[in-house]
């Protein structure tokens, strides 16, 4: 049925009548027939991309796209007086996951659908999401982020399970999110809930729950707070009930499509997205041998099944369970994973490889490592450190194991969809090729010395510019200057990724002005970020932007120069509003610790140009585009690795040497700050930054600085900038995620 035929069907009235509700429902339905339409079971294997977050984003326009409607149905809306866009602002985004790993998910299952691949994504249908950002005096809140409405995207299906976990069962429930591939087949997103889960046993704040009450509150967050054992129980008992629907619904399709178990890795592979859902591999062994299978051969079918990719090399993200916790969550996987762990403990005397440690925790990776039959890093250096480094001692048994595969982000999404006025320019001149064959785009380089096309380009760029204007006034009365030059840090707030350098760069230039030196042109420096619950300095950080924002805001000398600003809840929607509008976007993480960054690629893809140091996927930019068309600053993955390994870093001796530093630190908890600020907070901030600054803030700043003046001063020269603009578009197709998933497929999946 068309729109008109359901509205009709629906409400018994015209397009022209409905509410922008009412439409976007009947969107839902049209969406959810076509996609059907377009389902396949085509392929004997089948790839199940296993993730405790997918960050899918509102998927109605993305739909809309993919099957081919966009135009159509906007036409329709407006001949009705109706606007797609305002449509759009009905749909309620889900927080399904943290920031890069769980949007890296959702880039994929949109590539592989695009593709024509068979693979589908399976995690879990988390009720309230990670948590909604809220700031109250200058703090982070975290409140509940509903977004499960009768009509939704979510289908419930037949299928269920029972789930054993120690001393109780649950009964699962799946729901299916339909997957469209852009003009290909739908394939599925498997989300797993509970039939007994309780919304109502939430309290105000997000915390306020029975964390011991699992068949209530199973599947209420992603990442419930594990700064206790009841909450790191939690999530033990979440990755298990994910796992074992998972690997239950793995072996159901593969004998549904004739598979007899024994040859299971001819019909299926799992890809493990980072160690969340490593207990894959103990329970499909498990289930196995309960369908007859030896556990020797069970072993090997598993193995030759499962494939691992590691996300970071930051420790406090490589799982080590107590046996303790898996013995009380899922007691029926410890004998095999004590098994797993014998046959490694036999067979090497090098105990940095095994699985179980001297503290009896289990090391997930280690389990990945030595039971799946490929390990990826997720960028060139990123791999190049796993190998050389951080999983050396694995690398040097099963160096055929580890492979590359650079991250890369759905053009669909971060071009078409967002950005539409820079995808008919760039149809309007190289011809719609690269919408399907993102390489393409180099062909927009022979233009970069065209005054025409710059010219347009620079209006398509201001347009977007006045529409982020727009946006932030209307969603969160935030006044700022489009003639200004935006730069844009938009990530997970996280130490390593060293939002507080941005910050301490913005207080010097906040004295700048105050003594007299003006920049040449206004600068909008934009943040967005969220901070885990648990992590305080992360929180004290954006705590310290928050009082920055209000000081500058306060300010008649500074403000007409500088404007500082947090946006609230930063999501998917967000940086589809942000990205498109930004001149400069900051990848300034200290080198080796940033695995890949996928907002890197975004940006880029958009126009805009680089401040960053030489980590993750930054060092591929800048091999593509040349020194000329990125700002590179900062010390080496290899210097940084040296400091760790002497331990010589120290930032009071950079506090107590550099003038610019000491004040600019100082400034946190100066009066001026304090009159705004929570003392604890930034006392504590401060001490941070002097005594410790693990990931070497002051070691970068002094370089950093002068990168960036040097930036903003070539910001001037507005047709060399553009041509800048030019080549980092041109040089973005080989980090669309088809190609990455073209990669995993070739090498590791292997699907016909
Ligand atoms: C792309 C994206 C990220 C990842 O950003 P990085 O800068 O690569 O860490 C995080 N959150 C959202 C909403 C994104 O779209």
């Amino acid at each position: 049925m068309n729109l008109k035929e359901i509205v009709t069907k629906k409400y018994g009235k015209e397009i022209a009548q409905c509410s922008n509700e009412e439409l976007y429902f009947a969107l839902l339905e049209m969406v959810k027939e076509m996609a059907k339409e377009k389902e396949s079971s085509e392929g004997k294997k089948k790839l199940y991309y296993i993730s405790a977050e997918f960050l899918i984003g509102k998927l109605l326009s993305n739909n809309l796209i993919n099957l081919g409607i966009y135009e159509d149905v906007k036409k329709e809306l407006a001949a009705a007086g109706k606007e797609l866009s305002k449509i759009e602002e009905v749909e309620p985004e889900p927080s399904l996951g943290n920031g890069g790993l769980g949007r890296l998910a959702a880039c994929f299952l949109d590539s592989i659908a695009t593709l024509g691949l068979n693979g589908d994504g399976v995690g879990l249908n988390y009720h309230y999401g990670l948590f909604k950002q809220v700031f109250e005096n200058n703090l982070q809140k975290e409140t509940k982020n509903p977004w499960i409405e009768d009509n939704s995207w979510l289908t419930k299906t037949d299928k269920s399970y029972q789930i054993q976990f120690g001393g109780f069962n649950v009964t699962s429930r799946l729901y299916d999110i339909d997957v469209t591939g852009y003009e290909n087949r739908t394939n599925k997103l498997h989300l797993f809930d509970i039939e007994s889960i309780d919304e109502g046993i939430v309290g105000e704040t997000i915390d306020d729950f029975d964390k011991e009450d699992i068949a209530r509150n199973l599947t209420l967050f992603l990442y419930p707070d594990d700064s206790d054992d009841k909450g790191r129980l939690l999530r033990v008992y979440q990755q298990y009930f994910m796992v074992s629907n998972g690997a239950r619904l793995v072996l159901d399709e593969a004998v549904a499509r004739g598979c007899n178990l024994h040859d299971l890795a001819d019909y299926a592979t799992i890809q493990i997205n980072d160690t969340h859902p490593s207990m894959v591999i103990p329970e499909l062994i498990r289930l196995l041998m309960e369908r007859g299978i030896q556990i020797d051969e069970a072993i090997a079918i598993v193995s030759k099944t499962c494939a691992y990719t590691n996300h970071t090399i930051l420790a406090e993200a490589l799982e080590k369970w107590p046996i303790a916790y898996l013995e009380k969550v899922a007691p029926q996987i410890m004998p095999i994973i004590y098994e797993l762990h014998n046959r490694i403990a036999a067979k090497y005397d090098d105990k940095s490889v095994y699985i179980i440690d001297d503290e009896r925790r289990v090391h997930m990776a280690h389990m990945d490592i030595h039971y799946g039959y490929s390990v990826n890093g997720v960028a060139y250096l990123h791999t190049e450190i796993l190998k050389n480094s951080e999983l050396n001692n694995f690398y040097k048994i099963y160096p055929e194991k580890f492979n590359n595969k650079t991250n890369g982000i759905t053009f669909r999404r971060w071009l078409l969809h967002s950005n539409h006025p820079l995808s008919e320019l760039l149809e309007e001149k190289i011809g719609a090729d690269f919408k399907k064959d993102a390489m393409a785009l180099e062909n927009f380089a022979k233009f970069a010395q065209d005054d025409a096309v710059i010219g347009r380009l620079l209006a398509v760029k201001s347009e977007k510019k006045a529409e982020l204007k727009a946006y932030l006034k209307e969603t969160q009365n935030i006044e700022i200057d489009e003639n200004s030059v935006f730069d844009i840090q938009i990530k997970r707030l996280h130490e390593y990724k060293r939002q507080q350098m941005n910050a301490l760069y913005l207080i010097n230039k906040y004295f700048e002005i105050k003594e007299g030196k003006k920049p040449a042109r206004p600068i909008t420096v934009i943040f967005g970020a969220k901070a885990a619950p648990a992590y305080t300095i992360a929180k004290d950080i954006i705590h310290l932007i928050l009082c920055l924002q209000q000081l500058i805001d306060n300010d008649p000398e500074v403000s007409p120069y500088l404007k500082v600003v947090m946006v609230e809840n930063y999501n998917v929607t967000l940086a589809e509003k942000l990205i498109p509008a930004a001149d400069i976007h900051e990848q300034i993480s200290l080198a080796s610790k940033e695995a890949s960054g996928t907002s890197n690629m975004k940006f880029m893809l958009n126009g805009a140009v680089a401040i960053g140091t030489m980590d993750g996927a930054n060092v591929e930019i800048a091999d593509l585009v040349g020194e000329d068309n990125i700002y590179i600053f900062g010390e080496s993955s290899d210097q940084v690795i040296e400091h760790y390994a002497k331990g010589d870093y120290v930032a009071k001796k950079f506090y107590d040497e550099d003038e610019d530093i000491k004040k600019a630190v100082d400034f946190i908890v100066s009066d001026e700050l304090l009159a705004l600020g929570q003392k604890e907070n930034l006392e504590r901030l401060h001490k941070e930054l002097i005594n410790k600054d693990w990931f070497m803030t002051l070691l970068d700043w002094e370089d950093y600085r002068k990168k960036k003046d040097e930036m903003l001063a070539d910001y001037e020269d507005r047709k060399a900038w553009a041509k800048k603009m030019i080549i980092n578009i041109s040089k973005a197709g080989f980090f669309s995620s088809d190609r990455t998933i073209d990669q995993y497929n070739k090498d590791v999946w292997k699907l016909s």
